[in-house]
């Protein structure tokens, strides 16, 4: 149990007052863009099983997915490193100064951080593996910012070549197909969250993203539950559960 991290980095809505400011959309744009970039009750969904470490504010304050070094990161490219400044249609989003940058990095995304690299070294500590399950969820509709507009599936499992072993990925693929869901491997997203520490230094820190799509538990268009909400949730936990199984 110990060695299961959920990491839950994109379920808030929270602009907090101070930053409310910068950003250049009236309420109810701003509203329209927290909707279709927020992942949902994925803090809920992915709630029920392991240590849990879920991002407080929006990803609109800070993506804490992303690179630290804008250079590092392929999403700069489109205003949306750690601070966005473009909407997810690539609209001018916020006004982002140096000291802006430089506020959140500190204050937001290295805190956040070093909890994950803390929670990870105690794994490592008492079972001397770790499991980080990148914990999402993506609109059933490409939105415009994204890459590629092949086929959704229900599930995307997200896989880094160097920390995502293939027995997890072939588990975890097969315990969500045996439950009905259509699953794809690093379509529509590829990649799971690894701390820095480790990135590629440590196999012994295993990942993998799970990303829901939104369609199967929420209406897209107002945020509100679907009738398949439980089911989902269910289903995410009993996978999860599994996943203690597994093997560096
Ligand atoms: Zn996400």
């Amino acid at each position: 149990m110990e060695k299961i991290i959920i990491h839950i980095p994109h379920s808030s809505t929270v602009i907090p007052e101070e930053y409310r400011g910068l950003f250049f959309l009236n309420n109810d744009e701003l509203a329209d863009e927290i909707l279709r970039m927020t992942d949902r009750y994925t803090d809920d969904l992915f709630g029920s099983f392991g240590h849990k470490i879920i991002f407080p504010i929006s990803r609109l304050v800070c993506d804490v997915e992303r690179f630290r070094s804008e250079k590092q990161e392929s999403m700069t490219g489109k205003g949306m490193w750690v601070c966005y400044e473009r909407t997810s249609d690539q609209r001018t989003l916020k006004t982002v100064s140096v000291e802006h940058k430089k506020e959140i990095l500190e204050n937001w995304y290295d805190i956040h951080h070093k909890k994950l690299t803390l929670m990870s070294e105690r794994a490592l500590r008492l079972c001397n593996q770790c499991l980080i399950v990148d914990a999402h969820s993506f609109p059933s509709k490409a939105l415009s910012y994204e890459n590629t507009r092949r086929n959704r599936p229900d599930i995307c499992l997200g896989t880094d070549e160097y920390h995502t072993p293939t027995g997890l990925i072939r588990q975890c693929a097969d315990l969500f197909s045996a439950l009905g869901y259509r699953v794809a491997v690093n379509i529509p997203f590829a990649g799971c969250l690894i701390p820095m520490k480790y990135y590629r230094k440590d196999q012994r820190v295993a990942g993998i993203m799970i990303e829901i799509n939104r369609s199967l538990y929420m209406d897209e268009n107002t945020g509100i539950k679907s009738e398949g909400y439980l089911t989902v949730k269910e289903d995410i936990t009993a996978v999860l559960r599994d996943l203690i199984h597994f093997n560096t």
